[in-house]
Formats: structure tokens, C-alpha cells, sequence
């Protein structure tokens, strides 16, 4: 992973460079973001930088031997950490093999792809107390080939108290040794390892950047790539499963679920929020930023029919969905509607619950 392959993420990549070139790398750093933004990417892009013997003013060299093991993460002075079930052993290592195949094929996955990956879905992933031993056990060992030593953690927020028993060692870690960890959610890791690293505070990857992506990777047309790269904000995660959905199964969802509101079935709402309560979390989050968007344009139609950025058969219902409502004010109301469930959905409300609400809503601020 050099940094070039990381999506966007300008500022940071920058700073992390610059970091690296005036010989001021912090020993202790936490990145912290969506998983979409890609923190582990750009981690892992950073780790090669400060390995490579051969390092450019943008990025790493490819060709080093560091560069040669870090291509398929083998470096002897990398080390991983990273959360898993108790069924699959005690360390890490024992499973580093799965681990690097699955951030080679993807290293902006969640920790619902890796679990996937471990064929462990329902399982309870953590970082045991043993893992930790092992942790302090290879950091107080000299460097083999690099000047640094380098663990990347990822999600510390599956540490438990045994995460306490790293604290002495990242407060005062062995000689060039350095520490990047990589969470999500900040509220779940201990107080205690969040005040002794310095933060690396990432936002979403700029719509460009996933603009250009798509177009010169995913080969999507432009007003496609424009689509999609505005809907999923930023986030990567989403963007690839807005692009499965290619010919978006999302529009007829939304007209079936529009048809349920203007037809003010209770029973038929119930219905339906009770089958969108199956749909994994990320998809039922593309679903509901779709329908943002799509009405959304249903607000801006009357005023300003050229900014709206759909065509087809998008464009067919938004122009046809205009008549269905009171007024603008009811499907600003809608719209902010969504948004609020969106975050209750995301802050682990009940969604059939969340959904049945917020249809109610809906039916009530369109005509029969
Ligand atoms: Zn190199």
C-alpha cells in the first residue's frame, strides 16, 4: 500500500510525510475515522514510508527491500494486532496469514468484512490478554532490519481492561519503536491509551478524489461517477456497495416504499420496515442516502430543475413525485425525517421500529 493508492486523504498524507521527513515522528499515534475513510489504508501506506531505504518526497520507493516485504506485509519489523474470536486461538499471529490476505484484497474493510473473512460472523471478536503479552514480548526485541520498529493496531476499541497491561509500554515504549493505531470510536477505547497518543483526526475522502477513483478505476461513466461519488460522502465503504447495487435496486425500493406512504397502510408500512430490518446495516445506510438524495431533488425540482443531478428514471419520478406533495415545506420535512432516522439507524436504534416511525411520517405529509 503506497500512498498513492490511498483515495484522497490530501491533507493527511501530507502532514504524515512531513512527519516522516523532518524526523519527527510521534512514538505513539492514533488514527481516527469511519472505517470508510480509511485509516488502515493510510496507515499502512505510512508504515511502508517510514520503512522504505528509499524514500521520495511523496511516497515510497516500491523497489527497496523493505518495499518488497511490505508488499505483501511481511516485513519482520511490522507487527499487527487486530481483533478476533476466542475460536480462533490466542495471538494474532496464529492467524496473520488470513489477516494479510484480507487487508491485500481489501484494506478498507470493517470489521464485518473480517469477521466474514473468518468465517465468524456471529462471533465476539476481542484482543486478549494473551496478545497483549505477545505484543510487549516482540517490541523488546531490537529492530531486524528497519531503524524502526512499527505495531499497527487496529481497533483498539476491542482492547478490554487488558489493554491497561500495554499502557506502561506506549507511555514509554522501547527505542524506535512506534505505535499507529487505528479505531473507529473513539467513546469505545480506554481513556487511559487515548490520552498517552497523539490523534490523527481524518475526515471523509473528498468527493474529487472518489470522482476520479471511479472514474479511472471503476471506468464509470461521468454523470454515473458524479452520482455516486456525491452520495456516499466520503466514505468508501459505502461507495463500493452503491456501485454493487449497479443498476440500483434502490429505485425500486424507494417507489415501492413511496407507493406504501401515499397508499397510508399501516399494516403494509409494518410490513415493509420489518423486511428492511434484514438488509445489512451498510446497505439499509446507501438505501436511506439514496432516497435523501433522490428527494432531495424533489425539493429543488420546482426552483431549480438544472442543478439536480439525476437523469433517466430518476429524473422520470422526481418530476412525477412533485405532485404527490403538499409542499415544499412537507418534503423538506420528509427529507430531514430520513436524516434523523439515518443517525438513529447508525447509533443502534431498533430499525424496524425507527423505520415504522418515520413512514408514519411520511404517509402523513404526502396526498392519497
Ligand atoms: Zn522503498
Amino acid at each position: 500500500m503506497n500512498f498513492a493508492q490511498v483515495i484522497g486523504q490530501y491533507y493527511t498524507k501530507e502532514s504524515l510525510i512531513q512527519s516522516v521527513q523532518k524526523g519527527r515522528i510521534p512514538h505513539a499515534q492514533l488514527f481516527l475515522g469511519k472505517t470508510g475513510w480509511g485509516g488502515l489504508p493510510l496507515a499502512l501506506a505510512y508504515a511502508k514510508y517510514i520503512s522504505c531505504l528509499n524514500r521520495t518526497e511523496t511516497d515510497s520507493c516500491g523497489e527497496c527491500s523493505s518495499c518488497r516485504k511490505y508488499a505483501t506485509f511481511t516485513h519482520p519489523d511490522l507487527h499487527f494486532s487486530f481483533p478476533f474470536p476466542r475460536e480462533k486461538g490466542e495471538k494474532s499471529s496464529e492467524i496473520i496469514g488470513e489477516w494479510r490476505n484480507a487487508i491485500l484484497d481489501n484494506p478498507y474493510m470493517g470489521i464485518l468484512q473480517w469477521m466474514q473473512v473468518l468465517d465468524a460472523e456471529k462471533k465476539q471478536a476481542n484482543i486478549p490478554l494473551a496478545e497483549c503479552r505477545e505484543i510487549s514480548k516482540s517490541l523488546s526485541l531490537k529492530p531486524f532490519e528497519s531503524e524502526f520498529k512499527i505495531l499497527l493496531m487496529w481497533l483498539p476499541e476491542y482492547l478490554g481492561k487488558e489493554g491497561n497491561s500495554l499502557l506502561k509500554l506506549i507511555e514509554e515504549p522501547p527505542p524506535n519503536t512506534i505505535f499507529l493505531l487505528v479505531a473507529e470510536n473513539p467513546d469505545k477505547i480506554l481513556g487511559t491509551i487515548i490520552s498517552r497518543t497523539q490523534s490523527v483526526r481524518l475526515k471523509p475522502i473528498e468527493e474529487e478524489a472518489l470522482y476520479d477513483f471511479l472514474i479511472k478505476n471503476e471506468k464509470l461513466e461521468e454523470e454515473k461517477a458524479r452520482r455516486i461519488s456525491t452520495i456516499s460522502q466520503g466514505d468508501y465503504t459505502l461507495l463500493t456497495d452503491l456501485l454493487t447495487e449497479t443498476e440500483s435496486p434502490y429505485f425500486e425500493l424507494l417507489k415501492a416504499w413511496m407507493s406504501i406512504c401515499v397508499r397510508k397502510s399501516m399494516p403494509e408500512i409494518v410490513a415493509w420496515s420489518e423486511h428492511l430490518g434484514g438488509f445489512s446495516k451498510e446497505n439499509l445506510k446507501g438505501f436511506l442516502l439514496y432516497s435523501i438524495e433522490i428527494l432531495r431533488g424533489v425539493v429543488v425540482f420546482p426552483h431549480a430543475e438544472e442543478i439536480i443531478p439525476w437523469a433517466g428514471r430518476e429524473r422520470v419520478f422526481i418530476e412525477n413525485f412533485n405532485k404527490l406533495t403538499y409542499s415544499i415545506n412537507d418534503m423538506e420535512l420528509i427529507v430531514k425525517n430520513i436524516e434523523m432516522a439515518l443517525s438513529n439507524i447508525e447509533r443502534n436504534g431498533r430499525v424496524p421500529l425507527v423505520l415504522t416511525d418515520l413512514s408514519y411520517v411520511i404517509a402523513r405529509n404526502l396526498k392519497k
